[in-house]
């Protein structure tokens, strides 16, 4: 076919606009996304809905070379793995001035925790509890991206995850639904900041719906299999708080659901996601994941693969090419309607038309706003602010804070000078050697007296004890030993499961080493998932969680360990005592026989205990925090009514610090068995020595709704105990009776399945 002249005029004259804003609203763009479509071939279409990677970067097995000619030709219509002003401006001009119809390129790249600029890992981040944090530092990553090419970020991940054996745990927010939707939620409204047509906001992209981190066994890429009810009640809700808050797009899940792939899960993706959630931007699959039901078994062809994916309700294929290559066949066989391909291809325009690509296809690739925004001062501090306040104390016997002017501080431990660690897995564009190591974090703490002794001791993941000795006679002249041990950044995220949640390598014996001098020991742990650590927590004095913190990382962890910093953080994740308890979280059911020691047949491990090691929700600080009793507003609460909670927290120690204070309840009595505990609140409080706050919650009728025996949502009569605390087993409890079930106004009836 003939070249049009000017193929981009064409389409900004076809449908006139007076401001950009309105061209960018509503009805105007729905008409100019039916002037574009109007003129495309089918093949064009399909082109519409495949996303290539570049040669960048790749993430995953690479099936294609030579994208730059499947541009040329039309047939991409968005590109990942690519960033830079200049780079996406040369591929943009291939796509706007080499193709028939000019349409542009979306830019899209896993800006997961920070583009350039890294803050810490999403797990890390979460153990902040603080959502104006968090809602920071993804703008932040959205002012870097944005000005570097890019259109739209694969985050945030919201699947909830709770084995630790899957390395995706660090990716996300955590075990629980509550503090995971408020989370998810903040991270869309941090890269979508005013709407994607803002120059400076990135699309999000909700992933990976659904339930990818409840993988058998928590080995990546496996079958996940649940009830409707969980599905809906902990794991779906998260994704659903991140579509509210307006995600522009999703990302399916490699993991089938009840035998039928994510990829072409049309009860999930049309039946919940648009039907139900109302969602209006375009999906997209997982990498190579159309490609992927090959093996699953339920396609037998990439034909029948790309039309059960279409037919669900996904729109775009991430490198597979399965849809560039079967849909206009399928279409021209009848297999697929014309119609159904029409409907994707509009969903993608549309957002590229809500970012303004059709008014300056060129507007995010500029050199100018690249040099002047990434890597601004207040990047770097907003990085440190929210590193400080991710990191999770989890023992300490006085030993923290430390003197800046102590005399001699060995640090010992793989991990203590690396730099590419503390960025962590899933770094976007970030640079290891931009990040802060401990030992530099720590010596730019510290009187310039002090002498910062370092040994590595051992390799993060071998088993070879041969510098030991070094280790331990440096530890001997020390007045005090810092020890940074860990997972090296690579052995948590994507394809990192792992059988045994040990410290790796010879990491344990070298800390068991260094214990036997006697010096006064600290233990710093890196690592992206929880590990089982009990020997360490009986014997160390004191023992920092500290996950990847991104490029700020060594200034954070000193700040805390020099008491500049009173550590805040809280556990988003269950840290298991051992492997064996996998999966553990808060929210477990009572069993009929719970645990009892005096009899061998309740529910208990012979040779583990039933409890964590470290429960949900903890964290210490180096002040200490009274919690009074729990106060209601009344006993007894009817339907529609609000119950308030309220409840005192002093103090008590001799330095200022913030308190995370939580809120559960149990539903004593249900048509279906509830959880032992359910967060339904938090609030931080910051506290001089010797303050105290009445902390007031209110809960509502919905916060004590639940999936019904029949499936409708809504509350049921009865007792409710409800529990303050500083994490979800130290806690003060009271207790209610909802006298009625409210009214049905949010009882919505779940769909039917429908695959
Ligand atoms: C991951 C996604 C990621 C994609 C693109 C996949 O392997 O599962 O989370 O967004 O690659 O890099």
């Amino acid at each position: 076919m003939k070249k049009l002249v000017i193929p981009f005029l064409f389409c900004t004259l076809l449908v006139s606009c007076n401001t950009e804003r309105s061209a960018r609203s509503g009805d105007s763009i729905d008409s100019r996304v039916d002037s574009v479509l109007k003129l495309m071939t089918v093949e064009e279409k399909a082109g519409q809905l495949t996303l290539y990677t570049s040669d960048w970067d790749v993430t995953g097995p690479s099936i294609r070379a030579g994208y730059q000619e499947d541009i040329k030709a039309g047939k991409v219509g968005a590109v990942f793995n690519a960033y830079g002003a200049k780079y996406t401006r040369q591929l943009q001009e291939i796509a706007v001035k080499e193709t028939r119809l000019g349409i542009p390129l979306l830019f899209g790249y896993d800006v997961i925790h920070g583009h350039k600029t890294i803050f810490p890992i999403p797990i890390g981040e979460a153990s902040s509890w603080d959502l104006e944090a968090i809602e920071r530092s993804a703008r932040v990553a959205a002012e870097e991206a944005s000005a570097d090419g890019l259109h739209w970020t694969f985050a945030p991940m919201v699947d909830i995850s709770r084995d630790p054996r899957w390395g995706r745990v660090m990716e996300g927010a955590g075990e629980d639904t509550y503090l995971g939707s408020l989370i998810g939620a903040a991270r869309v409204k941090g890269f979508q900041g005013n709407g994607i047509s803002e120059i400076n906001s990135v699309a999000a992209c909700v992933k990976h719906f659904a339930a990818y981190g409840a993988s058998q066994a928590g080995r990546d890429y496996h079958t996940v299999d649940m009830s409707d009810r969980v599905l809906r009640e902990v794991y779906l809700p998260p994704y659903k708080a991140a579509v509210d808050a307006g995600a522009a797009t999703v990302m399916t899940s490699f993991n089938e659901l009840d035998g039928t792939p994510a990829t072409a899960n049309k009860y999930l993706m049309d039946d919940i996601l648009r039907k139900e959630w109302g969602f209006q931007g375009f999906v997209v699959t997982d990498y190579t994941s159309i490609m992927e039901m090959l093996n699953h078994g339920n396609v037998a062809d990439s034909a029948e693969a790309a039309a059960a994916t279409i037919k669900s309700g996904v729109d775009m294929d991430m490198q597979a090419g399965f849809f560039q290559y079967e849909l206009p066949q399928l279409v021209k066989d009848g297999k697929v309607s014309e119609a159904e391909l029409n409907t994707a291809v509009r969903r993608v325009l549309r957002i590229k038309f809500q970012m303004g690509l059709f008014d300056d296809p060129y507007r995010y690739s500029d050199e100018q706003r690249e040099k002047s925004t990434i890597g601004k001062p207040e990047f770097k501090e907003a990085s440190r602010d929210v590193a400080r306040k991710s990191i999770v104390l989890l023992k300490n016997n006085g030993v923290l804070p430390l003197s800046k002017s102590v005399k001699t501080i060995a640090l010992i431990g793989p991990l203590g000078k690396s730099r590419l660690d503390m960025i962590g897995a899933w770094s976007a564009a970030g640079k290891g050697d931009s990040a802060v190591s401990i030992f530099d974090g720590i010596r730019a703490k510290v009187s310039p007296s002090t002498r910062v002794l370092y040994a590595k001791g051992c390799n993060v993941n071998d088993d070879s004890t041969k510098y030991f000795g070094e280790a331990v006679s440096l530890a001997r002249q020390a007045d005090i030993v810092i020890m940074s041990v860990g997972e090296a950044a690579w052995m948590s995220g994507e394809a990192s499961s792992r059988g045994i949640l040990d410290l790796p390598g010879a990491q344990q014996k070298l800390v068991e080493e260094i214990h036997k001098t006697g010096k006064p020991v600290v233990v710093l742990l890196s690592n992206g998932r929880p590990l089982t650590i009990p020997w360490i927590d009986k014997n160390i004095p004191a023992v920092v969680e500290t996950w990847y913190l991104g490029t700020q990382a060594g200034h954070a962890i000193a700040d805390v360990l020099f008491g500049d910093y009173n550590p805040s953080g809280k556990l988003p994740v269950t840290f298991p005592y051992s492997v064996g308890q996998v999966p553990i979280f808060y929210s477990a059911k009572n069993t009929g026989r719970p645990r009892d020691p005096n009899n061998k047949y309740s529910s208990k491990y012979l040779d583990i205990p039933n409890d964590p090691l470290y429960p949900f929700g903890y964290g210490l600080s180096y002040t200490t925090f009274e919690y009074g009793e729990v106060n209601l507003s009344a006993g007894e609460v009817s339907a529609n009514q609000n119950l308030s909670v309220t409840c005192r927290i002093t103090n008590s120690g001799s330095l200022s610090g913030t308190e995370t204070v939580q809120l559960y309840i149990r539903d004593m009595v249900g048509s279906v068995t509830r959880p032992l505990k359910e967060l339904k609140g938090f609030q931080q409080v910051k506290l001089g020595p010797g303050e105290f706050k009445d902390v007031v919650f209110t809960l509502t009728p919905e916060d004590l709704s639940f999936y019904r025996k029949d499936m409708t949502f809504g509350p049921e009569a009865g007792r409710f105990k409800v529990f303050v605390g500083p994490n979800s087993r130290d806690v003060k409890e009271g207790e209610f009776e909802l006298t009625d079930a409210p009214k049905m106004e949010f009882q919505v009836k779940a769909m039917k399945k429908d695959l």
